[in-house]
């Protein structure tokens, strides 16, 4: 079986402006290139939308700039939401590939394939587009992200098994049995159908790096290595995993990731049985298992900063710090505070995670009072 490699995801890249996803800091982003390449790695995960639309124009001054196309992978996604008929495809895609200064993608994925998008997606003929876009030499392969339940998974395989070489799913030791996200049962179900399977979200938004005291110390009780190196392990060892993506965003992060992937140890059947019974005790700590993908923001009408809110509510939970409330005030007053929620219900059909976002935002207005 292949060794599972690491690929750098450029959703999460570092910015000059916290507040403004598209400042990205090339000089950061350059020197983080650079010492991905020069480890021997290889493998770079973009979309149309990352960093509003500004990731794939970042990537190709770092990246195809400055090395021979060879040298290198690059996975891009068609997004699926902006598809109105078939004709869209190859525009997008036309766009994507200039944006990047690349003649073809290494890999063609249809992204965020859901209840909501999969219609979007035939309707647009987009599966037949992307087999199409293989044979010509678009894509060496293709396939699809994936943020949906088991049975929707199986559909999709059924009517477009032949087509798909390539699946990207949520996989982490968190959200392994998770009955939400069935990480376990979306491996399993790849696995029946002979797709590659493609890592996403393998720490969980950084989630998985941040708990508590008590587990970190089992943790550490356990063995030297961090959670992050678990967290990577667990997603590396799994069968048919080719590339776990991580969306780092500092040299720092990468310099640690890229230790996990150059040595790669895959765990044993016991340490699997410990990071099940970690993934029990966060769970207990973590009140609301939002994954911080941000893909919920661009189209609440209220425009409610939601995943910033649940972040400020899981911090609130778990530590009870003064800079909460006044966190969540500003954010408030900036944008909007969560009791203005009007449940219209467009970001859960949305939600990566499948959260009940309008209840979860009671709970967190009823939290800070407002
Ligand atoms: S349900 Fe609430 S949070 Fe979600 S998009 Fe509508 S107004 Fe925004
Ligand atoms: S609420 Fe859902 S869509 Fe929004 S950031 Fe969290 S996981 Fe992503």
């Amino acid at each position: 079986m292949t060794q599972a490699t690491l690929g750098f995801g450029a959703m999460r890249l570092p910015q000059t402006d916290d507040n403004d996803p598209s400042s990205i800091d090339m000089e950061e982003f350059t020197r983080m290139v650079d010492y991905f390449m020069e480890q021997g790695f290889n493998y770079f995960d973009t979309s149309y939308a990352y960093h509003e639309e500004t990731s794939e124009g970042a990537l190709k001054k770092a990246l195809v700039e400055r090395y021979p196309r060879k040298s290198y992978q690059i996975a891009n996604k068609i997004p699926t939401w902006l598809l109105k008929d078939s004709k869209d495809n190859d525009k997008l895609v036309d766009i994507m590939l200039e944006r990047l200064g690349i003649e073809y993608f290494d890999v063609l994925l249809i992204h965020n394939i859901n209840k909501a998008l999969l219609p979007k997606a035939e309707n647009a003929n987009s599966f037949e587009y992307i087999k199409r876009a293989k044979e010509e030499g678009k894509a060496l392969k293709v396939g699809i992200s994936f943020h949906e339940k088991e049975e929707l998974l199986e559909e999709v395989f059924e009517k477009y098994g032949d087509v798909i070489d390539v699946a990207l799913i949520q996989l982490n030791f968190m959200d392994w049995t998770d009955q939400r996200i069935q990480s376990k049962k979306i491996h399993k179900l790849c696995v029946k159908y002979g797709v590659e399977i493609q890592v996403m979200e393998p720490i969980k938004g950084g989630t998985l790096a941040s708990v508590s005291e008590n587990v970190k110390k089992q943790f550490m009780d356990y063995s030297d290595n961090s959670i992050a190196d678990w967290a990577l392990r667990f997603a590396g060892s799994q069968e048919n995993v080719t590339v776990v993506l991580s969306g780092m965003s500092n040299l720092q992060q990468m310099k640690e990731n890229c230790e996990t992937f150059k040595d790669f140890e895959k765990i044993t059947a016991q340490d699997h049985k410990f990071l099940m019974k970690m993934a029990r005790e966060i769970k207990k700590t973590f009140a609301i298992e939002c994954s911080f993908c941000n893909y919920c923001l661009k189209d609440c009408e209220m425009n409610i900063p939601i995943p910033d809110m649940f972040n400020l509510y899981n911090s609130e939970k778990l530590y009870h710090l003064p800079s909460n409330v006044d966190l969540y005030n500003t954010a408030a007053n900036v944008y909007a505070p969560a009791s203005a929620c009007s449940e219209c219900g467009t970001c859960v059909e949305i939600c990566t995670q499948q959260l009940d976002i309008p209840a979860l935002l009671k709970d967190v207005a009823e939290l800070f009072g407002r």
